[in-house]
């Protein structure tokens, strides 16, 4: 008799890491005989991967259990699960607040109700751009971020672990392979011979048949100029790094925890344009942080407009339940005012990206093609900017040369020169 395996659905918000732990579930559900279903009302096993990052992430997650949890009352065979950040250690806690959730498991942890394989779990095709994570949790202890109470602390994967990963993604369709953690600039020092992020990138761009190395994210404190000199010289590492600032105003950054001033930020990113001719770099910002004056957020929108970033991820503070900015301080900047701020960043920064981009127009970029969407091809330059293009052969997994035409904050657009 053929047994009726069950259907599955995983619904996914919140970060890359998130996304690729999503993908690793994906693969392990797979192995054991799983089927994907395109709704969640098909599904026999729904895994909700949750994002607590922000309050608006947040109330996500918690409407979608208010479905979940009506949607089970219609069918109590149904099975739900909880991964993700909203997973905090206390799960019997959990259990009591979300009697109706069948199975808790930690971020990147293993689903309770399944036998651990010998084998990790890897997408039988992978995507042309991959996700790697190389290492778990966080020790930073910004004041305002949840993260490290739900991820725990840092754990680096060994070079030779993360080496057979990468391999295996090449063999399985990867040409972009993007290096994952929380603090990827600290990987390494909790491993017994200490390796370090230059040495795993240096490990990594001999890969044959790899043809882009990303990573991110990079904390200002830990970048070394190590890391910096390894990137200026492997060619398979693309000029691009993701450098939260969070702020730009030295108090406000204290408040934060980060450990370093704007000016040590000034000079480490100068240093590494220095280095690395036609870095792109984008960072994070939070605005609204408690007691941030006018003049504090003026600090932070001048370095923005000084900086030039490629990109940056702006946001307005959420207090966290659980960190000590939200036990330390009152949430105290009105959020109207928090609103206004961020669309002056937002506002500022388009028009940064788009005279960046903009300043590309006549120029030759290479770009991977990662293949056509919507009627359009498109691929994405080493600084990770998208660009559209008109062709009749399929160059997807290639590298080709673009004569850049025209460009937007968000895009550009060009003519195919070579293959
Ligand atoms: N580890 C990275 C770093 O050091 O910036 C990023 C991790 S964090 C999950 C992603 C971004 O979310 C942060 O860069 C920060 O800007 C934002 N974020 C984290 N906690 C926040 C909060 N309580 N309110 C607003 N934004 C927050
Ligand atoms: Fe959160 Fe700071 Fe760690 Fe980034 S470095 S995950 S913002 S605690």
């Amino acid at each position: 008799m053929k047994v009726k395996m069950p259907k599955y659905y995983i619904w996914t918000i919140g970060c890359q890491m998130n996304k690729v732990e999503s993908e690793r579930l994906e693969a392990l559900f797979t192995e054991y005989g799983y089927q994907s279903t395109k709704t969640a009302d098909d599904a026999d096993i729904i895994v909700l991967n949750s994002c607590v990052v922000r309050q608006h992430a947040e109330d996500k997650v918690l409407n979608k259990l208010k479905n979940l949890k009506a949607l089970k009352q219609s069918r109590p065979n149904l099975k739900l699960a909880v991964t993700g950040c909203l997973v905090e250690p206390n799960i019997a806690g959990l259990k009591e607040k979300l009697p109706f959730v069948d199975y808790f498991f930690k971020p990147a942890g293993f689903p309770p109700w399944l036998d651990k394989p010998a084998t990790m779990s890897l997408p039988a095709n992978s995507d042309l751009s991959t996700y790697v994570t190389i290492m778990q949790g966080c020790n930073n202890f910004c004041s305002y971020c949840i993260v490290p109470y739900r991820r725990g602390r840092e754990r680096s994967r060994s070079i030779a672990e993360i080496i057979r990963e990468a391999e295996e993604l090449v063999k399985r369709g990867a040409r972009e392979i993007i290096l994952l953690g929380q603090n990827v600039d600290s990987y390494g020092h909790d491993l017994p011979d200490k390796p370090d992020l230059a040495d795993l990138l240096t490990a990594i761009n001999d890969i044959e048949g790899l043809l882009r190395i990303r990573f991110l994210t990079s904390h200002p404190k830990d970048m070394s100029e190590k890391l910096i000199d390894t990137m200026a010289v492997l060619p398979k590492v693309c000029e691009q790094v993701s450098l939260p600032v969070q702020a730009g105003d030295n108090d406000i950054l204290k408040l934060m925890r980060r450990g370093y001033t704007v000016e040590h930020y000034r000079r480490l990113a100068d240093l590494m344009r220095e280095k690395i001719p036609g870095l792109a770099l984008s960072t994070d910002l939070i605005v609204g942080f408690p007691t941030e004056t006018t003049e504090q957020f003026q600090n932070s929108y001048g370095l923005i407009a000084e900086m030039r970033f490629d990109t940056v991820h702006v946001a307005a503070y959420s207090p966290r339940e659980g960190t000590t900015a939200t036990r330390d301080f009152k949430d105290d900047v009105p959020p109207e005012e928090k609103a206004r701020r961020l669309k002056l960043i937002e506002d500022l920064q388009e028009n940064i990206s788009t005279s960046i981009n903009e300043s590309l127009i006549g120029k030759t970029v290479e770009i991977l093609v990662d293949g056509k969407k919507s009627g359009r091809w498109r691929g994405r330059t080493r600084t990770d900017k998208l660009v559209f293009f008109n062709s009749k052969v399929d160059y997807t997994g290639q590298l080709i040369n673009i004569n850049i035409e025209s460009a937007g904050a968000w895009s550009l657009r060009g003519k195919l020169i070579s293959s």
